[in-house]
């Protein structure tokens, strides 16, 4: 629970949860998903009667995705819930709305989407000022057919994000990853929302554009209005209201230290990240557009050990084509050759959505048709991004990893259409690395527990820390309620970690990791201790990461890993992890938190 904590100076501290490190000072922008732009313009009056066909068309298409969720929710039996959506038929049916529409239309000469907001603004205004809560409530099914209507009509609205042009710190209930997407880092100077917790792909998002985020903050859209000042620290997780000048004194301080430490960090650029006694972890860096390739070069990574391509088209309104997911992975390719890279299959569903990937509404989408589930039954959508992938090997740097796998079929379909990609390009005479490698992600419990099985179609392991997390220990990621019962360190997630590693190298496999407990720099001597060949990172950690490894000897990480297996809780393993850090890079907990 946040915990407000007044002062004598008015100055408010909330506790959250922090997603990204830093420290950011700077005026509030309160984003509602409502904020979306709208497109406005005068319409001749030759074009009314299209306008009204327009207004018409976005109706009946409204209505049928209303029924279609209503449908899908009588199936799954919650029969009181349907009943909502009676309402917003009822909305969508309300013949003096409809005319209303159309006559503001005709008066103002506006397209449908102006009148649209003019009427329903009149609506929802005088809904809300009469004194019956019956009424009252009538205004959110107003709004959220409305904003279906919009929706339908533009295809896709502009992101608020794209119209901000001062620096601010942006408070909103929650952040799709679209919104995060939209962002421009020069204007969005960092975030801080009521929902959300540290892996979901909103987080994972702030964390690659290097801005302080928090979330998991529950009521802050309430407590803060546009234009207020804030504080917020993205290492302890706390947002500051109104923060006193002797608070901004003490902030500029630890701002001057933590900024001196990541200045001496930047010498081990181009040091290899190899224990005192000489043990080589491949140190690698996750990446979610082209652009980030900057980043993976300035903070001195090897390569790219996760490419999340799903986030080069989530502000799109479709997906790409071949030719132009080709572009994408071959900027990629080429800018690191010849450092590894490995290209992920999209990873569609759970938290993460396309406009154009028909991913059926689910009541569990973190448990349903995601990742190569839904490639597989997209299979030309999943034959295009392979091709697009071998077009981008030919320097021999690339690798191809699928997500979510839960059992060897999978590997097998999916190698399959593979094969079929690659018999097209050679009779189109389109080179490629016919030895391209194949790995997989081990994400969830059951891919963990058979890594004997699924290492005899692949060449490597990467795991997936974020989503194994969640589907071992039953914690949603995104669920703020529960991110408590999120814990890294739990003895079952450090078995299964250590298992898959053993397996791995068994079989002659070797296993990396990308989730984000592969980034937290206290964890790197467990990680160590365990085997772990390859970290990959966010761009911003290469350098702590790197600056552990190097000070460690791979015998004192074997031997925390050791006792750390012996442990009963999570917070005994934290423990000791964190006295390790402290004898042997403590600059690392000035940074972290
Ligand atoms: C993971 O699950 O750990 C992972 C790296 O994939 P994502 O965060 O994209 O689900
Ligand atoms: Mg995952």
């Amino acid at each position: 629970m946040s915990v407000p904590t007044p002062d004598p100076g008015g100055e408010i501290v909330i506790k959250g949860i922090g997603v990204c490190t830093g420290v950011v000072i700077g005026p509030v922008f309160l984003y509602t998903a409502e904020d979306s732009y709208v497109e406005e313009y005068a319409v001749a009056a030759d074009d009314v009667a299209q306008e009204i066909g327009r207004f018409e068309d976005a109706l009946i298409e409204t209505r049928r995705q209303i029924k279609q969720v209503q449908d899908d929710v009588v199936e799954a039996a919650q029969k009181d819930s349907a009943n909502i959506f009676d309402a917003h038929l009822m909305v969508l049916d309300d013949g003096a709305l409809i005319g209303e529409v159309i006559a503001e239309i005709r008066k103002s000469g506006i397209n449908v989407e102006g009148a649209v907001r003019i009427v329903a603004t009149r609506y929802t205004a005088a809904l809300g000022a009469v004194d019956d809560d019956y009424l009252k409530e009538r205004t959110a099914d107003i709004k959220d057919v409305v904003r279906r209507l919009l929706q339908n009509l533009s295809g896709r609205s502009i992101s608020i994000f794209e119209q901000l042009n001062r620096k601010h710190i942006i408070v909103a209930n929650d952040l799709s990853p679209s919104d995060t997407a939209a962002m421009k880092k020069d204007v969005v100077q960092g975030f801080a929302t009521d929902l959300g917790s540290p892996t979901s792909h909103t987080a994972v998002m702030a964390r690659g554009m290097e801005i302080p985020a928090i979330v998991g903050l529950h009521d802050i859209t309430q407590r803060v209005s546009t234009g207020d000042e804030i504080l917020i620290d993205g290492n302890k997780g706390i947002l500051i209201l109104r923060p006193t000048s002797e608070r901004l004194e003490e902030y500029g301080r630890v701002v001057e230290t933590r900024r001196s430490i990541v200045t001496g960090l930047t010498t081990l650029k181009d040091q290899e990240a190899k224990t005192k006694d000489g043990r080589t972890i491949i140190l690698s860096a996750n990446v979610e557009v082209p652009e980030d390739i900057d980043a993976v070069l300035s903070h001195g990574a090897n390569g790219v050990g996760l490419f999340r391509t799903e986030y080069l088209y989530l502000s799109k309104e479709r997906l790409p084509s071949e030719d132009e997911q080709a572009e994408a992975y071959e900027k990629v390719s080429s800018r690191l050759s010849p450092a590894p890279v490995i290209i992920r299959t999209l990873d569609i569903g759970g938290d993460k959505f396309l406009s154009d990937v028909r991913v059926p509404n689910e009541m569990n989408p973190f448990l349903g048709c995601r990742a190569i589930r839904l490639s597989l039954a997209q299979p030309d959508m999943l034959k295009t991004q392979l091709r697009a992938i071998l077009r981008a090997s030919t320097r021999g740097n690339v690798k191809i990893m699928y997500p979510m796998v839960s059992n060897a079929g999978e590997i097998i379909q999916a190698n399959a259409i593979l094969k079929e990609a690659m018999n097209e390009l050679q009779e189109e005479n389109l080179p490629f690395d016919e030895n391209l490698d194949i790995g997989v992600m081990i994400e969830t419990p059951s891919a963990a527990l058979t890594a004997d099985v699924l290492s005899d179609h692949v060449a490597f392991f990467s795991i997936g820390t974020n989503d194994l997390i969640q589907y071992t220990l039953a914690v949603d990621r995104v669920n703020e309620r529960v991110a408590y019962l999120y814990e890294p360190t739990h003895p079952a997630i450090l078995r299964l970690i250590k298992d898959t590693i053993d397996v791995g190298h068994k079989q002659g496999v070797w296993v990396g990791l990308c989730g984000e407990m592969g980034a937290d720099p206290v964890m790197t001597p467990l990680l160590i201790g365990f085997g772990i060949d390859e970290l990959s990172v966010v761009p911003s950690a290469v350098p702590l990461v790197k600056d552990v490894i190097c000070n460690i000897t791979a015998k004192e990480a074997r031997e925390l890993a050791e006792i750390a297996l012996l442990a009963r809780s999570a917070g005994e393993v934290l423990g000791h992890c964190r006295e390790l850090i402290l004898k042997i890079a403590p600059e690392i907990l000035e940074l972290t938190g």
